[in-house]
Formats: structure tokens, C-alpha cells, sequence
């Protein structure tokens, strides 16, 4: 039984831990950071990292079977599920290596185990006490299912999904967000036939409508079968399938359904709530400058409440190192958070819905504009449609960006300056895009609520 002291103690090394250790060494503080598993956590083993390498596979999947139509002789002849398992694992066994090798060159001390708040600025692993002058709780979450929908057998969660080592030939998708668009876009690439369940109106149904409504066409197109506005109410596993029954009485066949309906907070049983923070339902609540209320332990990621992303922990970890050094960091405010969605066509985002925007400021003084891709040279090139939607305040600034289209993913580092400089789009506008870029369809829609469109009307 031993215990040390350090500044700063994280406990959970996912995206928000590991930066919240990275930027504190960084300031000068000495660090332990306790991780259970490995640390690069959800995003880098089971999110971000891997899902992406596989919806690149899936792109290039795609553009072999559609090599023709850009004059290239090539076939689709199968999806290697072996090879493409070997890609994924290479990649993110890579970025692994590379975590471990800047926290070690940074001096954070690393600790292997299950932590627990034993007092307000303890963690316990085992038998051995980390006291932090200040500690960070970053332990992150996990896939939730429904009431009475358990996880096993054909019954998967996206943990199961990416190690599957076939594809199946039918598959049903519970939850039209985030996670079930990205997977049924890499199964449908990969040749599955592809139902999702959604119990609210639209797809990815934090965005926009009018991008809802583009991506349920797109998806319509590539053959992906959606049933919205529709609540699951069984399923029934058998040796050669699944079948759900849903609400209206209609049942979807498959393989496998993939649980889809959000991730939960992993606070149970951590003593959190024992050592005085505020947790409701399972969620540690904390202030705008991530304190939970307990002097000296903050929390960040996933565990609380907000837009579950790696890039929003990124930011929370390095807000709470600077906020704890003194530095007085900006407040990470969730609306000028960018977010992707990687499926095929790719939406991106950031700041107010049209819907939104109108509620806040009034209808009558807000107004959009929606450039179709269709105008756009290098979306042409490379075969895709779409559109950049930019929202503004009637003379005032940029508040939303909306965009669907093959790679618009790319296009939202622009579009997140202008939101969160507040630019006007008179400001912006002068700026010159590279021909042909997909970034000219930013710059078009700039220029058109500037009051001089180029080619458009
Ligand atoms: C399939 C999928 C795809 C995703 N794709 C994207 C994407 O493209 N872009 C994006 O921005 N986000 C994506 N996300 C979300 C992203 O992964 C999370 O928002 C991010 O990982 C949250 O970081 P975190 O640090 O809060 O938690 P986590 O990454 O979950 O890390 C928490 C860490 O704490 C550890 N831990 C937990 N309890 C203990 C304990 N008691 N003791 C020690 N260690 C503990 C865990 O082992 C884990 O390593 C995706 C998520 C999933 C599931």
C-alpha cells in the first residue's frame, strides 16, 4: 500500500484524459493518469479511429464498383474481411504507439488499473492512493441499449460490429444518429442489404432538417431502406436471424440488429457521488468551467452532459489544465462545436439549425442560403451532389453552417472560424478559394449573403 501526490490526478485515459495530462505537463504540473484499459480510450480502440478506417474502406469499395463511370476499367470482386480487419488494427495500433510515446516523453505517469474516487482528491487503484491537488474524472461512456433490449448473440453494439469478421447479408440498425448512419453506410459499401429503425421523424436528427431530408434521399438512392418515426418494440433472436417487431406491427428480418440509441456515462460505482459530485442520472454536473462542485475536481468527455465527441473532450481536458494553471481558458460552449457524420455523403456542421436560429433571433431576422454542389466544379469531378447551407443574423453574423456532400467533412475547419469569429459574411466574403475546390461552395454561399453572388442568381 503506497500513495503519492502529484498536482494534477486524471482518471480515465480516453480523449479528454489524456489531453487534459498532456496540457497539464505541458504547464509545468507533474501528472498521474489512471487508466483501466488502454489509454486513447473510446475514440481511438472502438470510435473514431477504427470506424473511420472502415468507411474508408467502404469509399473505396465504392469507388471500384463505380470506376466506370470515370473511365476506369476495375471491378468489384469482394470485401476481404480479413484484410480490411488488418488495415483497421494497423492504424490504430499506430496511433496507440504514438499516445504512449508522448505521454511518456511529456513525464506523465501512466497507471494501469481500475480507479476509484476514495476521497475528493484521491484515487484509489488497488491498494495505492494518487492524492492530486487537483483531480480530473474523464472516464468516459458506453453503448446503452432500451429496456429489455439485452446485448448478446446477434444482438450487437458497435463494440461487436467492428470486430465482426464477415458481412452480413442483412443487417437492421436501431438509432438513425450518428453511429447507425455511419454503420449502415460502411454495410450497405460493403454489399449488405440495410434497414434503420428511428423512432423520431428524420435521420440524424440533430441536424438541420433540410440535411435530414438530403441524406434520407441519398441513403433512399444507395439502396438503404429506413423506417422513421417508428419505436422498436421486440426482437426475437433464432439460430439463422433476428426478427424486430416494431410498434406499427412491421417486422424487419436480419442477420444482426446493431443497438444504436446512445452511449451512457461509466460513473457507477466510482464513489463519485460518495465523495460529494453531483451526478444525475449517471451524468456528473458540473459549471460552464467544468467544476463538479467539489474544490479541486473537475470532469470532462462524455460523462458530461453535451455533445458526446473526442474533439469536445480534447478541448474540456486542455480548458481544465489552463483553467487550473490560472490561465483563465475560454468556456467551451457546445453550439460552436463542429461535428461530422462520415457516412456516404458526408454531413457537417456547426452552430444554429435554421429552426433554431429563427427561435432565438425571429424569423424575420434571420436569413440562409442553401448552394446547391450541383454548382460546384470539383464536386462535379469527383461525382458527388449536396449542399452548403450557410445561416446568418440579418445584418449580423454567421451563425450555422449545414453541409452534405462526398468529403464535406473537410470544409468544416472554415466554416467553425467563421462561426466562432462571429464573422460577417461581408467580412469573409473577399476571401479567395482555390479553383476548383469543394471550399468554393463556402465561399459562394458567403459571397450570395453578401448581396453578390458570382454564379449563382
Ligand atoms: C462507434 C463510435 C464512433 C465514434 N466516432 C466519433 C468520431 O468520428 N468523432 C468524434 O469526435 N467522436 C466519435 N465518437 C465519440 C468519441 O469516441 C467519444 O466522444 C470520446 O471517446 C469521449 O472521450 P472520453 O475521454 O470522455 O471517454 P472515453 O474515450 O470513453 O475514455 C474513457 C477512458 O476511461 C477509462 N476508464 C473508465 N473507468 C475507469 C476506471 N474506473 N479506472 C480507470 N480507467 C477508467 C476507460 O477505459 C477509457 O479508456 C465515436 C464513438 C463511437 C462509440
Amino acid at each position: 500500500m503506497s500513495e503519492q501526490n502529484f498536482d494534477v490526478v486524471v482518471l480515465g485515459g480516453g480523449s479528454g484524459g489524456y489531453a487534459a495530462a498532456l496540457r497539464a505537463s505541458e504547464l509545468g504540473f507533474s501528472v498521474a493518469l489512471v487508466e483501466k484499459d488502454k489509454v486513447g480510450g473510446t475514440c481511438l480502440h472502438r470510435g473514431c479511429i477504427p470506424t473511420k478506417a472502415l468507411l474508408h474502406s467502404a469509399e473505396v469499395a465504392d469507388s471500384a464498383r463505380q470506376a466506370g463511370r470515370f473511365g476506369v476499367t476495375a471491378a468489384l470482386e469482394g470485401i476481404d474481411v480479413e484484410a480490411v480487419t488488418a488495415y483497421r488494427q494497423g492504424i490504430v495500433a499506430k496511433k496507440y504507439k504514438g499516445l504512449q510515446g508522448l505521454l511518456k516523453a511529456r513525464d506523465v505517469t501512466v497507471v494501469e488499473g481500475e480507479g476509484r474516487l476514495a476521497a475528493p482528491r484521491t484515487v484509489r487503484v488497488g491498494a495505492d492512493g494518487y492524492v492530486g491537488r487537483h483531480v480530473v474524472l474523464a472516464t468516459g461512456s458506453y453503448s446503452r441499449s432500451l429496456p429489455g433490449l439485452e446485448i448478446g448473440g446477434r444482438v450487437i453494439t458497435s463494440e461487436q460490429a467492428l470486430e465482426l469478421d464477415f458481412v452480413p447479408e442483412r443487417v437492421a440498425v436501431l438509432g438513425g444518429g450518428v453511429i447507425g448512419v455511419e454503420f449502415a453506410s460502411v454495410w450497405r459499401s460493403f454489399g449488405a442489404d440495410v434497414t434503420i429503425i428511428e423512432a423520431l421523424p428524420h435521420l440524424v436528427p440533430n441536424e438541420d432538417e433540410s440535411i435530414s431530408k438530403s441524406l434520407e434521399r441519398a441513403f433512399r438512392r444507395r439502396g438503404i431502406d429506413f423506417r422513421l418515426g417508428v419505436r422498436f418494440q421486440t426482437v426475437e433472436q433464432r439460430d439463422d436471424g433476428v426478427t424486430v417487431t416494431l410498434e406499427n406491427g412491421d417486422t424487419v428480418d436480419a442477420d444482426l440488429l446493431l443497438v444504436a440509441v446512445g452511449r451512457g456515462p461509466v460513473t457507477a460505482g466510482l464513489g463519485y457521488e460518495e465523495a460529494g459530485v453531483t451526478v444525475d442520472r449517471g451524468f456528473v454536473i458540473t459549471d460552464e468551467r467544468l467544476r463538479t462542485g467539489v474544490e479541486g475536481v473537475y470532469a470532462v468527455g462524455d460523462i458530461v452532459p453535451g455533445l458526446q465527441l473526442a474533439h469536445r473532450g480534447f478541448q474540456q481536458g486542455i480548458f481544465v489544465a489552463e483553467e487550473i494553471a490560472g490561465l483563465n481558458p475560454i468556456v467551451v460552449d457546445d453550439l460552436n462545436i463542429p461535428k461530422v457524420t462520415y457516412c456516404e455523403p458526408e454531413v457537417a456542421s456547426i452552430g444554429l439549425s435554421q429552426a433554431k436560429a429563427e427561435a432565438r433571433y425571429g424569423a424575420g431576422n434571420v436569413t440562409a442560403y442553401d448552394y446547391s454542389l450541383a454548382g460546384n466544379g470539383k464536386s462535379e469531378i469527383i461525382g458527388t451532389t449536396g449542399s452548403v447551407k450557410v445561416i446568418r443574423v440579418v445584418d449580423g453574423p454567421v451563425v450555422g453552417v449545414h453541409m452534405i456532400g462526398a468529403r464535406v467533412g473537410e470544409l468544416i475547419g472554415e466554416a467553425q472560424l467563421a462561426v466562432n469569429w462571429e464573422a460577417h459574411p461581408e467580412d469573409v466574403a473577399p476571401f479567395i478559394h482555390a479553383h476548383p475546390t469543394q471550399n468554393e461552395a463556402l465561399g459562394e454561399a458567403f459571397l450570395a449573403l453578401a448581396g453578390k453572388p458570382l454564379h449563382t442568381l
